[in-house]
């Protein structure tokens, strides 16, 4: 038989011209999923994940020794950054900001134990005119997840009254991501105001149902509508990122007719995601201007 050395060493692989070392080495000890397996997924997700998480400035969630050991987020290069994941200044900011627009760049995070890819509201041509609204859906414990999914609905629904076509991403843990994809006529401060008021004025109309500040101690039974991820320095999970939780889950984008079909945030992984993705396909429409929707909701 033909010995093949991998550039990676004794017993790596190339994935997307990317050496990945140790592949075999067990990330996801309760379903047995490894670092080759979790950088064979990214580079397999590129295509539909990039059009979700290219040119915006990231935060990655490393777990070098797997789901065992210790986790820290990363929004810097540091020293030795693999090539392919690229930085790029922001206007008023001291360090560039790291951005990935290839397979080979999610793959060179995989190698360096990247397990989730993290997402600012802003891309780097204009990082000054935010481009998506989000509300991450935070249940209680002991929720169940068809309130979640109600409540989901529910804000999709005002905001549609407002003016803002929304989609739903299944966040891979407990909750469901409710997005709107702004045009960049406006800047953080008006989506924030836009996103505070929103969500105080959903708490105020249905208090046993929904809490807009963060306090654990309020959320008994609700489900806190966190609208602190419409910041400019703020993050959400990118859709079709996996998540670093037992069972290699993925945050997966969905219609709203799916999610009607879905049973938990946590449905979808990383053996399952990319299969049934073009299926249930969120209906992105075009991205619309943030102002009417304000105007509407400051009169209504
Ligand atoms: P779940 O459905 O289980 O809530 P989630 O991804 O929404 O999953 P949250 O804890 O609600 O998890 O966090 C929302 C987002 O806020 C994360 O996706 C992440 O981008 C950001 N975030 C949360 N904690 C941190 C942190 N310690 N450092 C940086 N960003 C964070
Ligand atoms: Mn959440
Ligand atoms: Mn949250």
């Amino acid at each position: 038989p033909v010995i093949r050395i991998a550039p990676g060493g004794q017993g790596g692989r190339v994935i997307e011209g990317i050496a990945v070392t140790s592949p075999d080495r067990v990330i996801f000890p309760g379903c047995g999923v490894t670092k080759g397996d979790l950088a064979a997924y990214y580079a397999a997700a590129a295509p539909l994940m990039l059009a979700h998480c290219a040119d915006r400035p990231l935060a990655l969630l490393r777990l070098p020794e797997g789901l065992a050991g210790e986790r820290f987020f990363q929004k810097h290069a540091g020293r030795g950054f693999p090539a392919q994941m690229r930085t790029t200044p922001i206007p008023g900011e001291d360090e560039p900001a790291i951005y990935v627009n290839t397979a080979a760049g999610l793959v060179a995070g995989a190698q360096m134990g990247v397990v989730e890819y993290h997402i600012r509201g802003i891309r780097r041509d204009r990082a000054d005119r935010p481009d998506r609204l989000v509300f991450d859906l935070d249940p209680d414990e002991g929720l169940d997840f068809s309130q979640v999914r109600a409540a989901a609905i529910d804000l999709r629904d005002r905001l549609a009254d407002l003016g803002l076509p929304t989609w739903p991403m299944l966040t891979g843990g407990k909750g469901i991501h409710v997005v709107a994809d702004l045009r960049r006529t406006v800047g953080w401060d008006t989506v924030k105001l836009f996103a505070r008021a929103f969500a105080h004025l959903l708490a105020a109309e249905q208090p046993g149902r929904y809490v807009a500040v963060m306090s654990k101690a309020r959320r008994e039974g609700r489900i806190f509508i966190d609208w602190l991820r419409n910041d400019a320095q703020a993050t959400a999970v990118s859709a079709f990122s996996c998540r670093a939780r037992e069972g290699a889950t993925v945050a997966m984008p969905l219609s709203w007719d799916a999610l009607d079909r879905t049973d938990g945030a946590n449905a979808y992984d990383i053996r399952t995601a990319l299969q049934a993705a073009p299926g249930i396909a969120p209906d992105r429409r075009r991205p619309v201007s943030l102002e009417p929707a304000a105007r509407a909701l400051a009169g209504g």
